[in-house]
């Protein structure tokens, strides 16, 4: 396949990699990312010429939407646009919509896993739009990733990822907060983890991402808290989970407080930069408040 590649960042960039590796044509375009080895076009409509398949990875929404009104008159119709940012339901939905009315496939298909998925081809796509558009892309998903799974119309795939990611953070503050709270309960946090990974408060961020350094496998809490996934990144997450919540009058004040606390985090205190399991030494700093 003829693939446009747009947005060749820290996600990007891999992803493109893995589609040229299995031997696909891939043309890229990022006004400021220069990455090796990936064929670069002066202009995204330069680069979306005669593609089978755009895919896009790109900030956020509003950055998508001006590209998508630059790339879609510029594309083949039938081509199909695969957009795998995150970014709002609304703002996804829109881009669709634009797609389809310029006889164009769209996707909406953001993924979990993060800059070492993407690396390896191992990310897990959310995926919304067409079916046609899902078989049409499932090939390039099964060489980026490990697994796609079709949740439905357009918006749906970005749908499942802010769910997805506001149970993450509560999830991550949930854990942090006790082992914070067992460190002054005088409890060792190898019995912590010991006990909790295997009793009814496990958990991905417990099992998988401790945020304790030393315990439980490897994880950006023994490597200082360098992301792995930023806490600005999270942030942004539960701010479109937020937004989307307050758009159809959904009730989450789990995930309204977790917002709240990594904007504080981010923006007031010393989260910035830091992998958003970062919590963990935050609360050791703070007593009841
Ligand atoms: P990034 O900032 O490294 O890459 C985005 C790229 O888009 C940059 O290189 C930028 O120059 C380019 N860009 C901006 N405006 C553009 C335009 N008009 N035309 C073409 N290119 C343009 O970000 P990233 O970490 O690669 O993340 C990309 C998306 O993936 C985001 O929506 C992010 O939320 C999501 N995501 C990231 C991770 C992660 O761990 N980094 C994990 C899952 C999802």
């Amino acid at each position: 396949m003829k693939i446009a590649f747009i947005g060749l960042g820290n996600m990007g960039a891999p992803m493109a990699r893995n589609l040229m590796d299995a031997g696909h044509e891939v043309i890229g375009c990022d006004p400021v990312a220069t990455p090796d080895g990936i064929t670069m076009a002066a202009t995204n409509a330069e680069a979306v010429d005669g593609a089978d398949a755009v895919i896009t990875m790109l900030p956020n929404g509003k950055i998508l939407s001006a590209v998508a009104a630059e790339i879609h008159p510029a594309m083949r119709k039938g081509a199909v646009h695969i957009d795998c940012s995150t970014v709002d339901v609304t703002s996804a939905r829109d881009v669709a919509s634009a797609a389809e009315a310029a006889g164009l496939g769209a996707l909406d298909a953001p993924v979990s896993g993060g800059i070492g998925g993407a690396a390896g081809g191992t990310l897990t796509f959310m995926v919304g739009g067409s079916d046609a558009a899902f078989e049409t892309a499932k090939p390039l998903f099964d060489i980026m990733g490990q697994k796609a799974v079709h949740c439905g119309p357009a918006g749906n795939g970005q749908a499942a990822k802010i769910c997805n990611n506001m149970i993450l953070g509560v999830t991550m503050i949930a854990t942090c907060e006790a082992f914070a709270l067992a460190d002054k309960l005088g409890l060792d946090r190898q019995a912590m983890f010991d006990v909790v990974s295997t009793s009814s408060g496990y958990s991905w961020t417990m099992n998988a991402y401790c945020p304790a350094p030393g315990v439980g496998p490897q994880s950006p809490a023994d490597n200082g808290y360098k992301p792995g996934f930023a806490s600005e990144l999270m942030l942004k997450d539960l701010g479109l989970s937020q937004m989307a919540a307050e758009a159809v009058d959904a009730d989450t004040p789990m995930g309204q407080l977790a917002n709240q606390l990594y904007k504080s985090f981010v923006e007031d205190e010393d989260g910035k930069g830091t992998d958003f399991s970062a919590m963990l030494p935050r609360f050791e700093k703070r007593g009841r408040v």
